[in-house]
């Protein structure tokens, strides 16, 4: 897979017939269709963020619980240098961006719907102007500074509105929403035509004899993309999926296109140079002052590389977006981005470490609780048995044999009782208040467990 991993993922091969006919599509009627089917329908489609991070479009476009989201932002603004699949998408199918974006600003109640682009776009731009007026829509166009990374949502958000996101929140939080042109488009073509995400424009560039931007179906063989831009010069160094900002290497040319895939670069030496071996940081702060997000890029760098990650979180780690520009800064060379993402990793990790022995611990302890409740129940059977044999006693007897079965029987209803008690901790004097705390902790989950079991039990009686 094309993926920063390198590593193998299960994919479907499509043999194809050759005749290269599709299904017929039905439209979809999305204005009488209730907001959650659509949006459902859209999920079905396969829709998804084209910018890069592809996220699932039916996500984006729920408005949540305010209903509304004021304002609609497309993205026009490429990621990266190099990258030039959405100028060609807006200079060339602009009505089909718009119509997608009408599509989008209904279904959040947005009032206004802004168009970000760089200006070094001038024909998207135009192409764009004009076909809002051809559609008599009222779309703002805005140009922004051809500045990385203006072309990051958030980044763009703030250019547009003023509004800066919150820190670890979504842009809706806000009242903003920020579409990708290229998804507006795959929108256009789901509702109008009916069509599923297919295919999307793709970048390919570098050291290859034509450059250019192919409009490709998703699983094509990047090989294949690369052949057909006149295949890589004597002297290529590799490839890079992704502008040469943010972009990760390609380790099999075999790999399938994916929706994530906008760009493909092919490397020499002389764009992209080996880089220097990293020197000791000099807390110089150009890192900083370079930053979109303003963060502190050599305080997460210390932490990261001391692995302190909660540190390094606590340096707001999590809103870096790895633009890459504060190590294209750094005069020490030191591979800033590498370190934050080795950190986001093992954050994860280690999350997803603690989820999956929480949920190991509390099936352990519904075990537990499950004998404790089974031993119960027999306890409770046998002590209802010895109550109905000791009534068969014959009360105030003097024969000693009877007498002593009764005692038997006392004894058990006791044992019994005791059971039903439950089983508190002995010999907790002396222990730790964090020991102490902890058995409470448990104590409190035995309680809920026993709580659930027994409104299970309700119910099912
Ligand atoms: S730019 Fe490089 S050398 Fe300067 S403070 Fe940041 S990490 Fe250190
Ligand atoms: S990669 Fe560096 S410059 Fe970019 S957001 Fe992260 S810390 Fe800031």
């Amino acid at each position: 897979m094309p993926h920063p991993s390198g590593l193998p993922d299960l994919c479907i091969v499509i043999e194809s017939d050759g005749e290269d006919r599709a299904t017929e599509f039905q439209p979809l009627d999305w204005r009488n269709l209730d907001p959650s089917a659509l949006r459902n329908r859209i999920r079905d489609l396969g829709l998804a963020g084209l910018g890069g991070a592809v996220f699932p479009t039916y996500i984006k476009l729920n408005p949540g619980a305010t209903r509304k989201v004021p304002t609609l932002i497309l993205n026009g603004a490429e990621c990266e240098p190099w990258i030039t699949c959405d100028d060609r998408l807006m200079r060339e199918r602009a009505e089909g961006i718009l119509r997608g974006a009408v599509a989008m600003q209904a279904i959040l109640h947005a009032d206004a719907i802004i168009v970000g682009i760089e200006d070094n776009k001038p024909e998207a731009a135009a192409a764009l102007q004009a076909a809002a007026k051809q559609l008599g829509l009222p779309v703002e166009v805005t140009i922004v500074p051809t500045l990385y990374p203006s072309g990051g949502g958030k980044q763009l958000a703030y250019l547009l509105t003023g509004k800066e996101m919150p820190a670890g929140g979504r842009s809706t939080d806000a009242g903003v929403q920020v579409f990708n042109v290229a998804t507006a488009y795959s929108l256009h073509r789901a509702i109008d035509l009916g069509e599923p995400m297919l295919s999307r424009v793709v970048t390919v560039t570098g050291h290859v004899s034509e450059p250019q931007n192919f409009e490709v179906r998703i699983g094509t063989p990047i090989e294949d993309l690369i052949r057909q831009a006149g295949g890589e010069l004597a002297g290529a160094t590799g490839k890079l999926i992704g502008g040469p900002m943010m972009g990760f290497e390609l380790r099999d040319d075999t790999a399938p296109l994916t929706k994530a895939v906008n760009c493909v670069i092919v490397k020499n030496r002389k764009l992209f140079p080996a880089a220097p071996p990293a020197l000791a940081c000099i807390r110089c702060g150009e890192c900083a002052r370079a930053c979109p997000a303003l963060l502190q890029p050599f305080e997460m760098y210390w932490y990261a590389k001391a692995k302190d990650f909660g540190k390094a979180q606590s340096y707001r780690l999590f809103d870096c977006i790895e633009c890459g520009c504060c190590s294209y800064v750094c005069p020490s060379h030191i591979p800033l981005v590498d370190f934050f993402r080795f950190a986001k990793g093992e954050i994860w990790a280690r999350e997803r470490e603690k989820e999956a022995s929480e949920q190991a611990r509390q099936r352990h302890e519904f075990h537990q609780f499950r004998l404790e409740r089974e031993k119960q129940e027999k306890a409770d059977k046998l002590a209802a048995k010895a109550v109905d044999r000791l009534k068969t006693v014959e009360t105030g007897s003097s024969d000693p044999e009877a007498e002593r079965k009764k005692a038997i029987l006392q004894a058990a209803i006791e044992r019994a009782q005791k059971a039903k008690e439950g089983i508190t901790p002995k010999n907790v004097d002396g222990l730790t208040p964090q020991i102490q705390q902890e058995i409470a902790d448990i104590e409190a989950r035995r309680a809920q467990l026993r709580e659930t079991a027994h409104a299970k039990d309700e119910d099912s009686a």
